[in-house]
């Protein structure tokens, strides 16, 4: 058993601290924000994620898990802090790293004993270099201090599932000691784990990352071919899919990759590269494709209709994908205001996402468009003149096809997802557009 710390309860640090504690560690979980730590305390996730609020409780009734706001208190003697705040994109590409320095600066107050900084976050190569120099620099106490790399690949939707039954465990390290630490925190997980340099364990991320990136925008790029010259893309993916040196995942078109991760990870390689001179052709190609694809929808909707000024537009799924409340990067966020700015009338449906999008756009009239939160697709439907699919939720993947024609008053849909089979929308009497599936009729 350990005495883990972690900087940040996001996606990342609070998955990480609840497994680390369900695998027998000690663990306290500190955040800035005070009202997120209450919620913790009181046995509530600030997340949408399945699994995560049982484990919170039984863990904090039994003792293995604390949340504070005093990262004193929890930094002090730590065998390990693990690092999992956020590095969101900056406007030039670049990963904003002020989250981390933040964190290294604390921790460089706090230590009283020999630690090992863990940063799970995704951080550019040779961060974690400066992070170690960094905490030297200001360190307060005579104690050994060392970074290593411990790049975290869970998906939104499955975090605690992908955490506990991850498929490699990476760790960087740059000595024996912060090898076998990490070895040994880890070997209750009993789990596959890579071990390498730091350099190279920062460098996994990235290229994993961006390599799923760019197969989500090589299907879409030949979707939209597939779609000019009558190929389905649907058959062409399971085609290709028999490769085992394709493998059979990540072969879905659709309208593009949102998220936290893959849009500023991809982002920031690019920007890495070109630090270093090097153009990364490929990674470039990747961002291009997912920017136009994202409004893919709303063009095929532009040419088919003259307008969405006073339409009734139900909006089905805002989030980037199914089983997050995460609107980050979602391509709700790139269809919507182009909508309103028209002046539709949208009614919008998500089962976790909706409160989140009502920050952004709250409801009621924006002065040219109209936005209504609704609480299932049937009040989104109910006699609206288009509909568009933006997130397969399976509340969503459940709506038969007749219920287009039955609900709306013309059943047109633009579904972003590829849900539905084209000849029982055709059959139900749905005019259904959908991607690299067939050319627009
Ligand atoms: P997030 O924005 O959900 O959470 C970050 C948390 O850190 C917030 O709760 C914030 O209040 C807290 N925080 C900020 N400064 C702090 C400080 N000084 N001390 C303590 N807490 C502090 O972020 P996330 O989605 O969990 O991502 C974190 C990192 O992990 C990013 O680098 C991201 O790229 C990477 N990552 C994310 C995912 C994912 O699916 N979200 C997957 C793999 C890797």
């Amino acid at each position: 058993m350990y005495k883990i710390a972690v900087a940040g309860t996001g996606y990342v640090g609070l998955v990480a601290g609840v497994c680390f504690a369900e695998m027998g560690h000690k663990v306290t979980c500190v955040d800035i924000n005070e009202k997120k730590v209450e919620l913790m305390k009181s046995g509530v996730s600030p997340i949408y994620e399945a699994d995560l609020e049982g484990l919170m409780q039984k863990n904090y009734a039994n003792g293995r898990i604390n949340y504070t706001t005093d990262y004193n208190s929890a930094y002090k003697d730590a065998d390990a802090i693990f690092i999992g705040v956020g590095t969101p994109e900056r406007s030039d590409g670049s990963a904003d790293l002020s989250y981390i320095a933040t964190v290294a600066r604390q921790i460089a107050e706090s230590v009283e004993n020999d630690c090992l900084v863990v940063v799970k976050s995704t951080v550019p190569v040779g961060t974690n270099d400066k992070v170690e120099q960094f905490i030297q620099d200001f360190l307060v106490n005579d104690v050994k201090i060392e970074v290593a790399s411990n790049p975290e690949f869970l998906a939104q939707g499955s975090a605690v599932n992908d955490t506990l039954n991850a498929e490699r465990i990476i760790i960087g390290t740059e000595s024996k000691w912060a090898e076998e630490l990490l070895l040994n925190i880890y070997e209750p997980f009993n789990l596959p784990i890579v071990s390498v340099k730091r350099r190279s364990a920062e460098m996994i991320k990235y290229a994993s990352n961006d390599f799923l990136a760019l197969k989500i925008s090589y299907m879409n790029d030949i979707a939209n071919l597939c779609e000019l010259i009558g190929a389905d893309i649907q058959d062409v993916a399971r085609g290709m899919s028999f490769d085992n040196r394709i493998g059979s995942k990540f072969l879905n078109a659709g309208i593009g990759f949102g998220g936290s991760c893959f849009p500023k990870d991809t982002k920031a390689l690019d920007y890495i590269a070109k630090l270093n001179g090097y153009e990364l052709k490929t990674v470039k190609a990747a961002i291009d494709v997912n920017k136009e694809q994202k409004t893919i929808l709303y063009k095929k909707a532009s040419k088919r209709l003259i307008t969405f000024n006073g339409l009734k537009v139900a909006v089905l799924g805002l989030t980037f994908k199914p089983g997050t409340d995460d609107l980050r990067e979602s391509a709700s966020l790139d269809n919507i205001p182009l909508l309103l700015e028209q002046g539709a009338d949208i009614y919008a449906y998500d089962p976790a996402g909706a409160e989140n999008f009502a920050r952004v756009y709250p409801e009621g009239d924006t002065g040219k468009g109209k936005i209504t939160y609704v609480s299932n697709v049937e009040n989104a439907l109910d006699n609206a003149n288009v509909c568009f699919i933006f997130t397969e939720w399976g509340q969503i993947k459940a709506v038969i096809p007749e219920m287009y024609k039955k609900l709306m008053r013309t059943p047109l849909v633009f579904d972003g997802r590829n849900i539905y089979n084209l000849k029982e929308m055709e059959e139900a009497g749905v005019e259904y557009h959908s991607i690299g599936r067939r050319p627009v009729s």
